[in-house]
């Protein structure tokens, strides 16, 4: 389709600007500019690569020149202008950056490559062409044409190295089924440095290889009937809609997004499903997979950059229907969008922290308007804002109120810790573990802190230790002989000697999953223990092969921390025990309840979902606590209403709009007084604007030094997001910070930590 050449056009660079920039197109480059590609561009003195977001009419004063097109198709389209535009101006943040942000940063690296598997499976040899960054790939399919021209290279050769260029990411395997004889002329082109041939350890994508057994769909009961036929009918109507799928744990939800999708597919539209940590949730990928015949990407934090890369690239050519993935994957390049569900919607680890704050929980519901999609939220324990939402009818609410077949909820227990005078185990957790394990059933105990001892300290003169660059205590890691903070990369060798008062009776203190795992071998001899966390699983496949052994049964006991409550499905487990609950209503943040409430009632959820009931044990020192009684009872209604009073009296969310901003640098003193004044310089714009807009602060943060920086805080909590937005606008156009400080604003911040 020829398109209009643009004159001028309208750019946006990754820098922190607040505004897009003008340029004009030289006549030479007319037809190759398009909204969606990257250009370089003249900046100052400096060269940039910018975004080209389409034309513009002409401006007063002197236009420059772009330089260069650096792609030869649009990376994104201008349905996705309109999101990007719309991050932009709602976290505050400058358009080339949020654009940065969506795209793969495979993009910059323009590398090709065909991936060979070893004999055993184990290594993989890559033959890599690289045209090396910024040099655009036209140009360098010439010289290449041109090179393997003037070297004699016709024939297969010529033939092999323009099928590379074009497709890129082709298996050996596949080379040899197109041509006859590839080896020679692939060693040519290699001596003549187009094609480079490198053997490299290359991570195997543990979803793709894995075998699937195809499955049939399940019939619905009557609720998750209910729910699909509300879904079905917006997607089909081509409208916005928002829905809340609030199903206790083992109710169905997923195959209600299973089913809806199947829907969508029908009407020729395609799904995307985000879901918080996938690596975490192998069972879900494997369902879809079993599933559907369309294509599928999964993006997954497992995969290399040059990987992600051509997942995307599958996605913008449009040879995928479904897209399931983490958070970033809200931007996955998918056209004819009719359904967005998203997968335990009440996570925080849809929250972006670096960058650009954005919540892919909330981006989704955006884009889903955008594109006119329907958007499913699904939860067992949704966000006390969701909740609200589908209250006031701003969400649609479906209910699963029942665990499928009629199973039961499991009957649950909450002991006071009080009196157990340090001991782990009460009595009865004892006792509930050994009836289970003579029964043949699989318990997980969950603690939600890794590491052996959770702080060491001198016995004679009380010091403590803490990490130099945070403000916590050092973990005690036995298997590892060392002390780590949890917050950055230190370690400590395991100190003989105290550095305050030389004493040498050093103690440990608190306990984590090491020492648990410890007590729980030692209390039970015979049974066959197992321990998930982010110890245990930083290898690669980790958590597969955990859960394929609790699935197999050659697990009785698993210790976790919240890696073992998300949503697994796993029916031989019919003993919960929560070591100790309260760990996280202690955190200083005014989610703290709801986050303990959802921790424990998805740790509960992963019991009794077979056809044996199922048992939970909550042990805590604040059992009167309603997070946790409401939780043992199953009484989601109960516990939202006696937090959202709570909220109201407080003036948090629902009842109010938040922003954080944050102070941060390396030297202590300068960032409290940088934080002094910009809480006055906020002060002082709220009365230029006669705002009602509360300031709350400057007052360091909880965490008051993470990885070297001192951080302090100013909270603001506004009636209306557009109060809140001006204030946050004027206050960045006024403040000017001492160079060696660090102002970042979040907008609807998960923590205040
Ligand atoms: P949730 O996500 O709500 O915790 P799941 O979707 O994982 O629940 O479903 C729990 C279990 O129930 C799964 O093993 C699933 O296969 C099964 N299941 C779901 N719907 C039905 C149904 N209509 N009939 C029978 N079994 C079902
Ligand atoms: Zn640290």
């Amino acid at each position: 389709m020829p398109h209009t050449r643009y004159q001028i056009i309208e750019v946006a660079v990754p820098l922190p600007v607040d505004r897009t920039f003008h340029y004009s197109v030289p006549e030479a480059l007319k037809s190759s500019v398009l909204a969606g590609v990257r250009v370089l561009v003249p900046f100052g003195r400096r060269k940039l690569t910018g975004y080209v977001l389409g034309s513009t009419a002409a401006t007063a004063g002197e236009l420059k020149d772009i330089i260069e097109v650096l792609d030869a198709e649009p990376l994104f389209t201008t349905r996705e202008i309109a999101l990007f535009r719309w991050i932009a101006g709602y976290y505050l943040f400058p358009l080339g950056e949020v654009i940065k942000t969506a795209l793969p940063s495979g993009i910059n690296i323009e590398s090709r490559r065909k991936t060979v598997t070893g004999a055993d499976g184990s290594w993989t040899t890559e033959e890599h062409l690289t045209t090396g960054k910024g040099i655009r790939r036209e140009r360098f399919y010439q010289a290449a044409a041109g090179a393997a021209d003037s070297a004699g290279i016709r024939g297969a050769g010529a033939r092999i190295l323009l099928y590379l260029l074009e497709n890129g990411g082709t298996a050996r395997s596949k080379l040899n089924e197109l041509f006859p004889n590839p080896s020679a002329p692939l060693k040519r082109l290699e001596e003549l440095g187009l094609v480079t041939i490198e053997e490299r350890e290359v991570y195997r994508d543990p979803f793709r290889e894995e075998a699937v057994s195809s499955e049939t769909a399940l019939s619905l009961n009557d609720h998750q009937a209910a729910a699909f036929s509300r879904i079905a009918e917006t997607v089909s109507s081509g409208e916005f809609s928002p829905f809340l799928l609030h199903g206790v744990t083992g109710s169905g939800k997923t195959e209600v997004y299973l089913h809806a999708i199947a829907h969508t597919l029908k009407q020729g539209k395609r799904a995307l499903v985000l879901t918080p940590e996938i690596a975490l949730t192998p069972q879900l990928v494997r369902r879809f997979r079993g599933r559907f015949s369309e294509g599928i990407a999964v993006l997954h934090s497992g995969l290399s950059v040059g990987e992600r890369y051509d997942e995307w690239r599958r996605i913008r050519r449009g040879e995928v229907a479904i897209v399931i993935g983490a958070r970033s994957a809200v931007f996955a390049p998918l056209d004819d969008l009719g359904i967005i569900v998203v997968d335990e919607e009440h996570e925080s680890s849809y929250k972006q922290s670096e960058g650009v704050s954005y919540n892919a929980r909330d981006l989704a519901l955006v884009r889903g308007k955008l594109e006119k999609a329907t958007v499913v939220l699904g939860s067992a324990t949704p966000l006390i804002t969701t909740f609200h939402a589908a209250q006031e009818g701003r969400i649609q609410y479906l209910p699963l109120p029942e665990r499928v077949q009629g199973r039961s909820l499991p009957e649950t227990r909450i002991l006071d810790t009080r009196q157990l005078k340090g001991a782990t185990f009460s009595p009865e957790l004892v006792t509930a573990i050994t009836e289970n394990l003579a029964k043949g059933g699989q318990t997980l105990l969950f603690l939600n802190r890794r590491g052996f001892a959770t702080f060491l300290q001198c016995k004679d003169c009380g010091h403590v230790y803490r990490c130099p660059n945070c403000s916590v205590t050092l973990t005690h890691h036995r298997a590892k002989q060392r002390h780590f903070c949890h917050y950055c990369d230190y370690s400590l060798l395991a100190p003989s000697v105290c550095p305050e008062c030389s004493g040498s009776d050093i103690g440990l203190f608190g306990r984590g999953t090491e020492r648990l795992e410890d007590e729980v071998m030692e209390l039970f001899p015979g049974a066959r223990v197992a321990r998930m966390d982010s110890d245990t699983t930083s290898r690669r496949g980790g958590h597969s092969r955990i859960l394929k052994q609790l699935e197999e049964g050659s697990i009785d006991i698993l210790i976790g921390t919240q890696m073992i409550a998300k949503g697994h499905d796993y029916p031989g487990v019919t003993l919960v025990g929560i070591v100790s609950a309260d760990a996280t209503l202690n955190i200083p943040d005014f989610r703290s309840a709801e986050r303990t409430f959802q921790l424990v009632s998805q740790v509960m959820g992963r019991a009794g979902r077979g056809e044996s009931p199922g048992k939970v044990i909550i042990q805590g020192i604040a059992p009167d606590h309603y997070a946790l009684l409401r939780a043992a009872a199953h009484d989601y209604q109960g516990f939202y209403e006696e937090e959202l009073a709570f909220r109201e009296e407080a003036g948090y969310p629902p009842f109010s709009y938040l922003a954080m901003v944050v102070i941060s640098g390396t030297a202590e003193k300068p960032v409290e007084k940088g934080a002094q004044d910009a809480a006055r310089c906020l002060r002082e714009e709220r009365q230029g604007l006669k705002m009602r807009t509360e300031i709350l602060g400057p007052a360091p943060a909880p965490l008051a030094k993470v990885r070297g920086r001192f951080r302090w805080q100013i909270l603001l909590k506004a009636h209306n997001r557009s109060e809140l937005k001006r204030l946050l606008l004027a206050f960045r156009k006024e403040w000017t910070p001492s160079r060696i400080l660090r102002t970042t604003i979040d907008i609807d911040p998960v923590d205040t930590l």
